[in-house]
């Protein structure tokens, strides 16, 4: 009764040894063969790993060097042409070639783009498709991954993600043409691989269609039925995996499918077990996803035991249980972490603890039996009574809140015309986004007083020079409202969390981002408020060197939230608010500090998008609020920034205008300030700072071509609205490059004034 599988596990290693390894590789340090010993060895530990916490089916074909989705279109030959040049055969080399545009065995050509993959923090490589493209089955490390499981003696899951989300995911590479005309040729590819997992003594294999999670046309729903019929040709066991969000409006067509089990994830769902089971024939498998995959918490088991018990015991041998989706999403080993408190220790489950969890859960559906997940699930209770988790006047701070706490006090009209006569800033004011040039020293710096080499006030010390250093640059290059430059800064949320109350920080709780990137997100785990003020020594001390505007720079609520771990017993609207109350108040301490322009930046403001259109509504409501909360006390004179880096505003447009900050920065010069239309055809009614160069590539802007991105930009918004800026931080660049690329714009800017 009830086998215990998973859908899929961390490829990075408990370290991040494969990014390290990916790493060397990249600059030449590592051998080939080196690097495909560590990922030998990663895949081995992985699945001991996994065995040892009680899962009884592995996946295999998790694991990739840079992306699945990738290693899909290799496994489909979908290699675009630029990367194809030199070598004929397809490697190593090949993926990394398209994933990042170079290989150590040549050609630097272009990387395909990369996008975040449904709702997760991952991106994934987006397959171009050729109007005439062929397919066959380039890319065999899946087999070999297979043997490799089998011969360390475990049963074994190949996992693929399917025919119609792959095409539904990929772009087309030229012309535009309807991707599913691919479909059939896929199939017959996708069939021959399950024939060769057959051959290798396969029973089971997964397909990963998770845009049945979204909302699909008549066209791809048909698709997927095609696409089951065909794999089902052949002898094989398929598992249709869902995740990320329910698939209930589906349940017709799942129903239909040819398939021999069907994956649920139960965490996301609004239907319960008893109503899956209903819906699964009893001879098919019933998978249930019963623990949450892409979280930090332990689950409370005796809760989830009440979900499925009856269930299980209907169904026996046929039903599974699993993890809601790949751990992929989830840190590798919460037993590595030294630093935690044990209260909150106790409170959360990585990986590895995911699998215990499922056989402790098992154990109590066979015995029947509930002791053992009752003592582990009293942390869990323990923590929705505590009072370090509930603090009572931030409770009844946001009970509190009223629309009038997220609105201004006056208009905008009447706003922009006392900010302009207590600012006094030219036509075209210039900017910059908050970063500049992480040097060496700086990280050298912040490590060393982490590591207690260095003291507050040494810190301090250096930090004002860094501070004065880049003011000085600022009043040379004649910019018109100055930033401090973030040295203090090691991330735009770390930073905050770590002096915000709620948070927690975990030594080695990575989840890959995309390729070798890895992220490490704060737990927010309690309330959240804000002790003490966090910006305004520094901020202040900056505005003290010069007598131009400084700009204060804060991270807005709904990206803390977003690149955090979020708690999992409040709703989002919520803690975003807790958040946005903790801002509102450094806010208010900035302008009483004399600070009289302040950013908020929301970069992951679309990232918190739902996956269903129909939930769009309510999701942009609240998170323009709790950004609105956060703006919103001030004087009608202080000026309110915001800044969004990503290429998207059209249906988002109506959210933005919402947030009514006086003034927000984008990221459009590489669409050539096409990005604008959304603005101009909405009617958008506050300034925009339209980001005139890209600053991820060390190119010097030349003047003239940013003076023509401008003349775009006052084509379509009225010049009096506009600022200029770059498209995001500097803090990537080099000094020699932010001083140049910065004169160009400012000599641009003055240029284009002169002549309006
Ligand atoms: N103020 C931040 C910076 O300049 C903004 C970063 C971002 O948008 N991701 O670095
Ligand atoms: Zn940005």
């Amino acid at each position: 009764m009830a086998l215990i599988h998973n859908l899929g596990f961390p490829r990075i290693g408990k370290r991040r040894e494969l990014k390290f390894a990916i790493e060397a590789y990249w600059e030449g340090k590592l051998s080939q063969q080196a690097l495909l010993a560590k990922g030998y060895e990663i895949r081995k530990e992985n699945w001991a790993l996994q065995a040892h916490s009680g899962i009884e089916l592995l996946p295999v074909g998790d694991f990739a060097w840079y992306d699945h989705v990738l290693n899909t279109a290799l496994m489909l030959d979908v290699i675009p042409k630029r990367h194809r040049q030199e070598t004929k055969d397809v490697d190593i080399d090949t993926l990394f070639r398209i994933g990042r545009g170079r290989a150590p065995s040549g050609c630097a050509c272009t990387a395909s783009e990369m996008t975040k993959w449904f709702n997760t923090n991952y991106h994934y490589i987006v397959p171009e498709l050729e109007e005439h493209q062929r397919f066959s089955n380039a890319w065999t490390e899946l087999f070999e991954h297979v043997r490799e499981a089998q011969a360390q003696g475990y049963q074994v899951k190949p996992v693929l993600l399917g025919p119609v989300t792959f095409l539904y995911l990929a772009k087309c590479a030229n012309t535009e043409f309807d991707k599913l005309k691919h479909l059939d040729a896929i199939l017959v590819t996708y069939q021959s691989v399950l024939s060769k997992l057959t051959e290798q003594g396969v029973e089971w294999v997964q397909i990963d269609e998770p845009i049945l999670a979204l909302e699909l046309s008549e066209e791809y729903r048909q698709a997927l039925k095609n696409s089951f019929n065909a794999l089902s040709e052949v002898n094989i066991k398929l598992l249709l995996a869902t995740y990320f969000d329910s698939v209930s409006a589906y349940f017709e067509d799942i129903r239909s499918y040819p398939v021999q089990g069907v994956h649920f994830d139960l965490v996301n769902s609004d239907v319960d077990a008893n109503e899956l089971h209903a819906l699964i024939r009893e001879d098919q498998v019933l998978s249930l996803g019963v623990i949450n995959g892409r979280n930090v918490w332990r689950a409370d088991l005796e809760e989830v035991y009440e979900q499925v018990a009856e269930v299980a015991r209907k169904r026996g041998d046929n039903l599974w249980i699993a993890p809601s989706c790949s751990l992929l999403h989830s840190p590798v080993d919460l037993d590595q972490e030294e630093t935690l408190s044990e209260d909150i220790k106790s409170w959360l489950a990585f990986a590895k603890q995911k699998g215990q969890e499922l056989a402790l859960l098992k154990e109590a559906l066979l015995s029947e039996d509930k002791t053992a997940l009752k003592a582990y699930s009293s942390p869990v209770k323990a923590r929705a009574t505590s009072n370090a988790v509930n603090n009572v006047d931030v409770q009844a701070r946001v009970a509190a809140l009223t629309v009038d706490d997220g609105r201004r006090l006056s208009p905008f009209e009447q706003r922009i015309v006392k900010q302009k006569m207590h600012l006094r800033l030219p036509l075209l004011p210039t900017t910059t986004i908050g970063s500049f040039p992480q040097t060496l020293a700086i990280r050298q710096a912040r490590r060393d007083l982490k590591a207690g080499r260095l003291d507050e006030s040494e810190y301090r010390i250096q930090m004002e020079a860094e501070i004065r250093y880049v003011v000085e640059e600022q009043e040379a290059l004649d910019i018109d409202v100055l930033v401090h430059g973030e040295a203090e800064r090691n991330d735009m949320v770390e930073y905050f969390g770590e002096q915000l109350d709620g948070f927690a920080f975990t030594q080695f709780g990575w989840v890959q981002s995309y390729g070798s990137r890895c992220v490490k997100p704060p737990i927010i785990w309690g309330d959240v408020s804000r002790p003490n003020p966090m910006t305004i020594g520094w901020t202040t001390y900056a505005q003290s060197l010069t007598a131009k505007k400084m700009k204060g720079m804060l991270t807005g609520p709904v990206t803390i939230l977003f690149w955090s771990f979020v708690r999992d017993d409040l709703d989002k609207a919520t803690i975003a608010k807790q958040i946005g109350l903790a801002i509102r108040d450094e806010v208010l301490d900035l302008e009483k500090a004399g600070i009289d322009i302040i950013q908020i930046d929301e970069p992951a403001f679309r990232e918190g998008m739902p996956l269903k259109r129909k939930q769009w509504s309510h999701y942009l409501d609240w998170a323009a609020y709790a950004f609105r909360v956060s703006a919103s006390g001030v004087k009608d004179q202080t000026q309110i920034h915001t800044h969004m880096c990503y290429a998207e505003f059209n249906d988002i447009i109506e959210a933005i205008a919402d947030m009514d900050a006086d003034v927000i920065t984008i990221e459009t010069s590489r669409s050539n300030m096409e990005l604008l239309s959304a603005f101009e055809s909405f009617d958008y009614p506050n300034d925009i700072g339209p980001g005139v160069y890209d600053i991820h590539s060390p190119n010097i802007p030349e003047v003239e071509w940013i003076k023509s991105l401008m003349n775009k930009a006052a084509q379509k918004i009225p010049v009096e609205r506009l600022w200029v800026n770059p498209d995001c931080g500097l803090k990537t660049r080099a000094w020699h490059e932010t001083r140049e690329a910065l004169r160009n714009m400012v000599s641009a800017a003055e240029g284009i004034a002169r002549g309006a």
